[in-house]
């Protein structure tokens, strides 16, 4: 194993550091498996309740009409999530695509949308209009308001409940920190959140961001009266697999609103080609739960190893998870460098390249992004990304393997030791 390692530019001071973090987290990683047992079974269910048959595999093509393969697989997930209908389509590009068409889908001109929970991911900064973008929910009359957390991360519900108002249509939370050293929160607290929300205005829409966390827990947030969760399928719920796409799942209004969006008013969900992916997103769906469980297991030991080393880490080493992000705060330009370049050298895909800092659409400042994956941008595959900013925080996520994701994170250290930035 230690000449395996080696052939990798691993020193042996690196293994045996990792090996005895590794050693310690015996039963926080028995936790995950279970984690990801209970949610394969879900999946599993929800495939066989809805009678997932050779069929559901096929390719449609043109309008994509009675696309049995899509429409199954939009039943499954609103099994896997409990809701009532479901979207999941390639032709929802990433992400911020997914938000952006859930809030541009059920907002009107003269609503208002609030975030209680601080500001949103970067990319919604220009969905929204916070920057100026064309295009925006400004442009289309739709005002925004933004509650902070307390000091300490929590909700500051008093003054949530002043921000709503006659005009708050929609409350979008944000499950995961994205790029920002917040807390991610538990299913469990959004629910709390939602509960407040609805109790001082029933009739709101609550949304809640869940890229990164699908899987992570036993419930999501639609267990707890989400009325509308969205997210990305190159991130935890395509397994690695699906190739593109998002998936927006909740109460029937509101989804057929973004299928009228998506496609046209009229049309919906009746059209919109499957082009022969409905097998990756059924496998990659299939996968989900183990694939999540190797992202976290990698987080964990990142955070715990890291951390050992006297680096601030976020979640720190023992708390409990709620999506597959790690930030390590690396106090150096220099430092998230290297620790992205071993990242890059630990890659199945392009372990050749050397990543650079660069300006990237929709983030505020330079982004230095490491990512050998066999689909470009996947998430859920090993990668690290972080603003060319102090205090120069690394946000690390994925691996299809958690014997990947240990490898990666060696291999950052080791670059991280090789360049000064830590010391053994
Ligand atoms: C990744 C992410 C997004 C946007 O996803 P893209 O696919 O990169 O557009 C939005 N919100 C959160 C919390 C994310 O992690």
């Amino acid at each position: 194993m230690l000449q395996a390692y080696r052939d990798f530019g691993i020193r042996e001071e690196v293994l045996k550091l990792g090996e005895a973090v590794e050693n310690d987290l015996k039963e926080r990683f028995s936790k995950i498996d279970q984690t990801a047992e209970y949610c394969q079974l879900k999946v599993l269910k929800a495939m066989q309740e809805h009678r997932v048959s050779e069929g559901c595999m096929e390719a449609s093509t043109g309008y994509g009409y009675n696309d049995l393969g899509r429409e199954t697989l939009e039943a499954v997930y609103a099994s896997v999530f409990h809701t009532e209908d479901a979207l999941v389509r390639a032709q929802i590009t990433c992400g911020t695509h997914a938000l952006a068409l859930a809030l541009s889908a059920n907002l009107r001109p003269g609503d208002e949308l609030l975030s209680p929970v601080g500001k949103p991911y970067d990319t919604l900064e220009s969905v929204i209009g916070i920057t100026p973008a064309p295009g925006s929910l400004k442009e289309y009359g739709v005002s925004y308001r933004q509650v902070e957390l307390l000091p300490d991360g929590s909700f500051d519900y008093d003054a949530i409940r002043s921000a709503i108002n006659e005009k708050t249509r929609l409350v979008e939370i944000q499950r995961s920190k994205g790029y920002a050293t917040r807390p991610t929160f538990s299913v469990t607290k959004i629910g709390e959140l939602i509960s407040f929300i609805k109790s001082v205005k029933p009739d709101v829409i609550c949304m809640v961001d869940n890229c990164y966390g699908e899987f992570v827990e036993k419930i999501e947030p639609t267990d707890v009266r989400a009325d509308l969760c969205v997210g990305s399928l190159i991130k935890n719920p395509g397994g690695g697999l699906a190739p593109c796409g998002g998936y927006i799942v909740g109460k029937k209004e509101y989804v057929e609103q973004c299928a009228y969006r998506l496609t046209s008013p009229g049309l919906g969900k009746e059209v919109g080609a499957s082009l022969g992916l409905n097998r990756n997103f059924f496998q990659g769906l299939f996968f989900a739960p183990t694939v999540t469980a190797g992202a976290l297991k990698g987080a964990v030991f990142a955070a715990n190893l890291y951390e050992r080393l006297g680096f601030k880490v976020v979640p720190n080493g023992t708390e409990s998870r709620h999506d597959i992000i790690q930030a390590v705060t690396l106090g150096s330009a220099e430092g998230l460098i290297a620790f992205c370049k071993g990242i890059q050298a630990a890659a199945p895909v392009d372990s050749y390249v050397t990543p650079e800092p660069w300006a990237m659409p929709g983030y505020q400042s330079d982004v230095i992004m490491a990512a050998g994956a066999f689909y470009q941008g996947s998430s859920i595959e090993l990668s690290a990304d972080g603003p060319l900013i102090p205090p120069y925080n690394v946000y690390f996520q994925g691996g299809l393997t958690w014997y990947h994701a240990k490898l990666g994170i060696l291999m950052s250290l080791e670059e991280m030791a090789r360049a000064g930035c830590v010391s053994l």
